[in-house]
């Protein structure tokens, strides 16, 4: 029996936490259309410090695979499609929502976008996981590892990059902090750390070898993905570049084999958290560029199908897909479908205040339908991992 809404209505229950629950049982409380069966999962509304409730499901994943594009926007998506000429992996998903992007600005930049998702809090652009009065925010990943997580950061940008940063290191300004970044990065328990700019590491001002520190640490060190060939150490530190890996056309299969043996690294413990970036796509929209753009995007989509994968067979995984923000202001115009040519139109060199896609697969993945800020995402899978 459907129950009645005084009955669904949120009840307050503690007010003490910082956290307060909201129970709305057995009721698609995200879209509250009668035609949705009610009883296909539990869902709560969190109740956070600044009274906005967000809806989640009660069904808990044990491993998490948040993946994000910078600057990937739904034309970018698109373009993808077109020049693919079959299905993308993102086209699999069935629970899809849109995120706003903005920060305490109208447009955001990365650092203030990966800052929302990674603590849930709206910041200053230019803030690595620092509030408006720069207080040091705790993050998903800090959050994690205290809780014996296993956690790691993969991207196809250097490490101490803006996104990636923001999810395990405190700076107040995101310019100039590459060799700050890496040393913090040096304090965490982090497992599995890939992408480039190892001369930020080992390459120093203050002359040490972070690399070397590392490895006594137990890290296994390499400089790309074949060193592992069936190797799965239990940490490591996988830097393919000096600085700025190469665009997609040079560096090759980087992002879907890092992907997919972090994700082999993860998986020898229960818990696992990773966020996994396509961080070039982005470069593509500030250089106005489709071609850059799309060879970017059907990359990061490969990383996707890994990731898809893994949590198909796995029955434990929560894989959520979104961006910082979109870049370019990015339009197509024109093109052909049978030839997969796109023809793009830009607004801007820079990023957008539009919405951009958020997809879900998996267990809780219906806590990522509807229409929300990007700090929610933070409080759902905060929520959804139980801590
Ligand atoms: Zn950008």
């Amino acid at each position: 029996m459907r129950p009645k809404v005084q009955n669904i209505l949120p009840m307050k229950i503690k007010t003490t936490s910082k956290t307060i629950f909201f129970s709305a049982l057995f009721l698609c409380a995200a879209c509250n259309d009668p035609a949705h069966n009610p009883n296909e999962y539990e869902s709560v509304f969190l109740q956070k410090e600044d009274k906005k409730a967000t809806f989640v499901t009660k069904s808990k994943p044990k491993k998490i695979i948040l993946m994000i594009g910078d600057g990937m926007g739904l034309t970018h998506i698109t373009a993808g499609s077109i020049a693919k000429k079959s299905p993308l992996a993102l086209e699999k998903f069935r629970h899809i929502g849109l995120v706003k992007t903005h920060s305490t600005k109208l447009i955001t930049d990365s650092a203030a976008g990966a800052t929302a998702m990674a603590t849930g809090q709206k910041t200053y652009n230019g803030a690595i996981a620092m509030d408006e009065k720069q207080n040091k925010l705790k993050t998903i990943v800090e959050i994690a590892e205290e809780n014996d997580w296993a956690t790691g950061i993969i991207t196809s940008t250097h490490v101490t990059h803006a996104t990636p940063a923001c999810f395990f290191s405190h700076q107040a300004e995101r310019r100039n902090v590459n060799e700050a970044v890496a040393l913090e990065f040096l304090s965490t328990n982090i497992e599995v750390l890939m992408g480039g700019g190892w001369k930020y590491f080992n390459n120093r001002a203050d002359g040490r070898d972070l690399l070397a520190e590392a490895e006594k640490k137990g890290y296994f060190i390499a400089d790309n993905m074949d060193k592992f060939e069936d190797y799965i150490p239990k940490k490591t530190i996988c830097l393919i570049s000096p600085e700025l890996p190469e665009r997609y056309k040079v560096r090759g299969d980087f992002l879907p084999k890092a992907t997919q043996k972090s994700i082999e690294i993860l998986n020898k413990n229960s818990n696992f958290f990773v966020m996994i970036e396509g961080g070039q796509i982005d470069w593509g929209g500030h250089g106005k560029n489709s071609e850059y753009i799309i060879e970017e995007m059907l990359d990061f989509d490969r990383a996707v199908a890994k990731a898809l994968a893994f949590a198909e067979k796995d029955g434990n995984t929560l894989v959520v897909v979104t961006a910082d923000h979109e870049t370019g202001g990015y339009s197509i115009n024109g093109g052909d479908l049978k030839t997969g040519e796109v023809q793009g139109a830009f607004t801007s060199d820079y990023h957008t205040a539009t919405m951009v896609p958020i997809f879900a697969y998996g267990v809780g993945a219906e806590s990522f339908t509807g229409v929300y800020d990007n700090t929610e995402i933070f409080f759902k899978l905060k929520y959804l991992m139980g801590l």
